[in-house]
């Protein structure tokens, strides 16, 4: 059955190359397309040779060539509206015809400027020269225009393109998603594409989502973003929104969102999994991350993150935002939003502390913000380090009135579980109205976490924390933050910290590896056409110490190190985890706790009971008329009526 179909399939297609303008329910319309074309006579752009029409006569041997290499494209204006069903393509017959069109991209708009343009099918094999390749599509929406984009630098290069529909304008209840992940289409203005922070470039955003199921279509603009990470070919953007708007499954209603380009991050996920360490280190606010692919004016940009605009919002950084007349009393006094930035001398609203840390002011912005409050913030951050740095002050103020020890050590966590090198190049801080304390966070950018950063690689090797083994510091921030953990009592707190991740939040290795297998095979089908667009896995770009050549060992790498990061820090913060084999197990009938001098209190039971240590030894026995006691503090496991209780003395 199935050699026959493919008979009738071969069958069909050697009719379709011989009779290829008689095919059943080809569409046929007026050509549209890029005008400049290559007369390659006399190696000069044409309007009459190789024209975009030559990609619709049904000649195999004649083909689209233009002239550019970016944005060019060959296309049909139905006159009406069809509902494509299928779309075929023949590449140029020539040496490099075949490569020439992965990652060409079918699209159909109802807009002549295709600005409401979406993805009908994209090409992710190589063409066959001399036949017609075809694909089915599956998208519900009428359109009265549709186009073949020639991938970048192929300069089209197509013998023949072909659609079938049937005519009508469709419903909108399935467009195509380019994978499982959602598709983010960008189309710009003249197609112009966005290329530096400063000009925002008028563009319709598509969101599809819940498997073509979900479509947000709104006007707003797109412009470049990131700093380091704008140089790589596959540039980060950051979208605007016209009017505030809620995305996908993100908490926060607002106009501005990134897309991270994941560039020197061959694992495509560094920020998603520090993002979970965020959300389970109890940090206020992570912000929103969700992988997407994206579509540029026609061309499949790669797989990218999705977030947050890390910005003052109910719903991302929680505080009161400012108004210019704030300046006096408790108005002055928040919310400020700032960052310890390395990068802060090329901003417009920053200072430099009295001890050298370089602060950008984020919120109130650089448009908006009265000099009280500007004065004020930069006081009060003075005030903040010097208390950091004195040891016994004159004043009843300690550091700890100011400094949110409890986010200060959290985020200190996921940066050195992370091993992010540049968590004090930029460390965003925030405070509230009426409240004396400055919180950290959110964290951000962790692109060269994970031991991807060639200056610190092998991380595990370090025998000190990581934020002072070789990573970036923002002026003299790692002294700061050295003067606060080497305090006993914020170390003491530092340990505390820690095990209460590890207790509480599920933070184990087997856990943080299984989350990092699941978003693994959640980005498997965009990872691969990432790698096709961007065929870099073997190459070290930005600060790779490493390089593979499959995205599968990226992925080993990372839960490796993951793994061993987080046996690194139960050492060094003298953490003792569960023993093996002697699993605790939940019960709501029996509780146990120590009292401050040791002795342990049953609650539900007064039958008899064990006590084992860390090592899984059994140390005490006890029983309600002589309760054990515990001599040293450590974490023990408590065995009564069949269950095993862990409690932490
Ligand atoms: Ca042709």
């Amino acid at each position: 059955m199935k050699a026959q179909h493919l008979f009738l399939a071969m069958a069909a297609m050697a009719l379709a190359t011989a009779m290829p303008a008689k095919a059943a329910g080809k569409l046929t319309g007026t050509v549209i397309g890029t005008e400049l074309s290559v007369d390659y006579s006399n190696n000069s752009a044409s309007t009459t040779v190789n024209t975009a029409a030559m990609a619709h006569d049904g000649d195999l041997s004649t083909y689209f060539a233009s002239y550019d290499r970016q944005y060019t494209w060959t296309g049909l204006d139905l006159g009406s509206q069809f509902v494509i069903t299928k779309v075929g393509w023949s590449p140029r017959n020539d040496s490099k015809g075949e490569e020439r069109v992965v990652l060409g991209m079918f699209e159909g708009a109802n807009q002549a400027d295709f600005m409401d343009a979406v993805p009908l099918y994209l090409i992710t094999e190589k063409g066959k020269i001399g036949q017609i390749s075809y694909a089915d599509v599956n998208c519900s929406r009428g359109f009265r225009y549709v186009r073949y984009v020639g991938p970048e630098n192929a300069r089209c290069n197509i013998a023949e393109v072909e659609f079938y529909g049937n005519p009508g304008a469709g419903d909108d209840s399935h467009l195509w998603q380019i994978t499982n992940l959602p598709t983010v289409i960008i189309n710009t203005r003249n197609a112009e594409a966005p290329y530096d922070k400063e000009h925002d470039i008028v563009s319709n955003i598509i969101v599809i989502s819940e498997n073509g199921s979900n479509i947000l279509e709104k006007t707003g603009t797109s412009r470049l973003r990131g700093n380091a990470s704008m140089q790589f070919p596959k540039k980060p953007y950051r979208i605007k929104f016209d009017k505030k708007q809620q995305l996908l499954n993100a908490p926060a209603t607002a106009k501005k969102w990134t897309l991270i380009n994941n560039y020197g991050d061959k694992s495509l996920m560094r920020n998603i999994v520090a993002f979970e360490a965020s959300r389970r280190s109890g940090l206020e606010y992570t912000p929103f991350c969700q992988s997407v692919d994206v579509v540029l004016n026609g061309e499949y940009k790669g797989n990218y993150q999705l977030c947050d605009q890390v910005e003052v919002n109910a719903n991302r950084v929680p505080i009161i935002e400012m108004e210019p007349t704030d300046i006096a009393n408790e108005a002055l006094t928040g919310g400020y939003f700032i960052e310890v930035d390395g990068y802060a001398d090329q901003e417009i609203s920053w200072f430099n502390s009295a001890r050298g840390i370089p602060v950008t002011i984020k919120s109130p912005d650089e448009d908006a913000i009265a000099p009280m409050q500007k004065n004020y913030i930069t006081g009060y951050f003075n005030k903040m380090e010097n208390l950091v740095y004195i040891t016994q002050g004159n004043t009843s103020e300690t550091y700890s009135d100011i400094v949110d020890i409890p986010s200060f050590l959290k985020l200190f966590l996921v940066g050195e579980f992370s091993g992010n090198t540049d968590t004090y190049w930029s460390t965003y801080i925030y405070k509230h109205r009426s409240d004396p304390k400055m919180y950290f966070g959110p964290v951000w950018d962790f692109d060269i976490a994970f031991d991807n950063d060639n200056r610190t690689y092998p991380i595990l090797s370090k025998p000190d924390y990581v934020y002072r083994s070789g990573g970036s510091s923002a002026g003299s921030m790692n002294t700061f933050v050295t003067l606060l953990i080497n305090r006993p009592e914020v170390k003491a707190q530092l340990e505390k910290e820690w095990q209460t991740m590890r207790d509480k939040q599920n933070f184990t290795a087997e856990s943080m590896c299984a989350y990092i297998d699941s978003i693994a095979d959640d980005l498997d089908a965009s990872q691969r056409l990432n790698f096709l667009r961007w065929p870099i896995l073997a190459q070290y770009v930005h600060m790779n110490p490493v390089a593979f050549r499959t995205y599968g060992e990226y992925i080993n790498t990372l839960k490796n190190y993951v793994t061993g990061r987080i046996q690194w820090l139960d050492k060094k913060l003298n953490y003792v985890p569960a023993p093996s084999g002697l699993e605790t197990t939940a019960t709501a009938a029996v509780s146990v706790f120590a009292q401050a001098d040791g002795t342990l209190v049953i609650n539900g039971s007064d039958k008899a009971y064990d006590v084992y240590d860390a090592s899984g030894r059994r140390c005490l026995t006890g029983s309600s008329e002589s309760p054990a006691r515990l001599a040293m503090h450590g974490m023990y496991i408590v065995r009564i009526e069949g269950q095993n209780i862990k409690i932490v003395f």
